[in-house]
């Protein structure tokens, strides 16, 4: 048994201006899901997106659940879905009573494939099935290819729910991710990027659909003195407290992405060479936020495989996971439609997400005599 500390995939990150920053939110008075603080960090959250606004909430899948809602999602309607994705994006689309439709990643790039989207919203077109929505994840902190199947959507009239969750600060084409769908949700839980302890956002340029979410979130309270309700709402927005905690984070949004980049390098450095580990490719256009550094191993070449370099990981007290497990191989949704899948099934099977935090010396090493070590008795 190892009696070092153990080596996290992706723990929060705090930089030394959380503490001030969440004295001042108390000191403030504003402990509620209301207040300047709360504010400010919508303010810069539609800076670092590139949208007009944003509305802070409890988490990633709450701003999933109210951009499906805004959408006029409901029962009886398809929802496409990026099948290689984590279960809320998924989710959501039951919450609002809809059926999801999985659909496969794109080799190039591991997010979800444009052709085989576009082939599938044609045929579909013709025989008037066309989905309501589609929700698509920027995975592993790279944006989609949007510009292959975005423009086809609007035409179509399918709503395109981007599901930035992992990829704030991330690019594509120049654009930064949460600009590239009509509406985007964002995730600051504790293994993120940037982290509120837990929390999420809408993000989007449609400032009267901002505004439903943000009403919505708050019970649908009407604005009036008493209580007065016309429809449903939900209990969804983000403490004041936890968003001065955010604003501290975002600040070093460009630093942490830095950071996790010099991760994925060194990384890359350590695999060289190794026939049979490749890394998560990235399209010319793509600019990641390298969120987590992901490879896969292909055993008969490599010698090793990835779950024999898990396990090796793990018995040295360092934390790896496997890639998502694809939505249409989860009991949850056994008896899905699924579209293509053998390209997520694959990744899945031969995948490793690597323990990604920022360099630091000591943890480090350990990983590299491990890596260095299994990469040794292979073959
Ligand atoms: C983290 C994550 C979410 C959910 O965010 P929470 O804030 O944890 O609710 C949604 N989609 C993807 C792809 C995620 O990684």
């Amino acid at each position: 048994m190892s009696v070092e500390p153990p080596i996290h995939l992706s723990p929060p990150d705090l930089r030394g201006g959380e503490a001030e920053a969440l004295l001042d939110a108390l000191g403030s008075g504003w402990v509620a899901p209301v207040g300047p603080q709360l504010d400010a960090f919508e303010t810069e959250l539609a800076a670092a997106t590139g949208t007009c606004g944003a509305v802070g909430l409890t988490s990633g899948t709450a701003a999933l659940h109210l951009a499906l809602l805004t959408a006029g999602v409901g029962a009886g309607d398809h929802v496409f879905v990026s099948t290689f994705t984590f279960v809320a994006s998924a989710n959501a689309v039951l919450y609002v009573g809809a059926t999801p439709v999985f659909v496969d990643s794109d080799e190039a790039s591991w997010c979800i494939d444009p052709d085989l989207l576009v082939d599938e919203l044609e045929r579909r077109q013709r025989t008037g099935t066309l989905p309501r929505a589609v929700v698509v994840t920027d995975l592993y902190g790279q944006c989609a290819e949007y510009g292959r199947f975005a423009p086809r959507c609007r035409e179509l009239g399918v709503e395109v729910v981007e599901d930035a969750a992992e990829a704030l600060g991330a690019r594509s084409g120049g654009r930064p991710a949460g600009s590239l769908g009509d509406i985007a949700a964002l995730s600051f839980n504790g293994n993120k990027l940037i982290t509120t302890s837990g929390g999420g956002a809408v993000v989007g340029d449609d400032e009267e659909r901002l505004s439903r979410i943000r009403y919505l979130a708050t019970q649908a309270r009407q604005p009036v003195a008493h209580y007065e309700h016309t429809e449903m709402g939900f209990n969804y927005r983000l403490s004041n407290v936890l968003a001065a905690l955010g604003s501290a984070q975002l600040a070093t949004l460009a630093d942490r992405i830095a950071d996790r980049t010099a991760t994925r390098v060194w990384y890359a450095e350590r695999f060289a060479g190794v026939d049979g580990v490749d890394f998560m490719p990235e399209p010319a256009a793509s600019s990641p936020n390298h969120w987590l550094t992901c490879i896969t191993v292909d055993g008969s070449r490599a010698g090793f495989s990835a779950t024999d370099l898990m396990a090796a990981l793990g018995a040295a007290g360092i934390e790896s996971r496997p890639l998502w497990k694809p939505m249409h191989l989860q009991p949850q949704f056994s008896g899905s439609a699924v579209i293509g899948g053998g390209v997520a099934d694959r990744l899945f099977s031969m995948g490793v997400a690597l323990p990604s935090a920022p360099r630091q010396d000591g943890f480090h090493d350990r990983i590299a005599a491990v890596i260095d070590g299994v990469i040794a008795g292979a073959g």
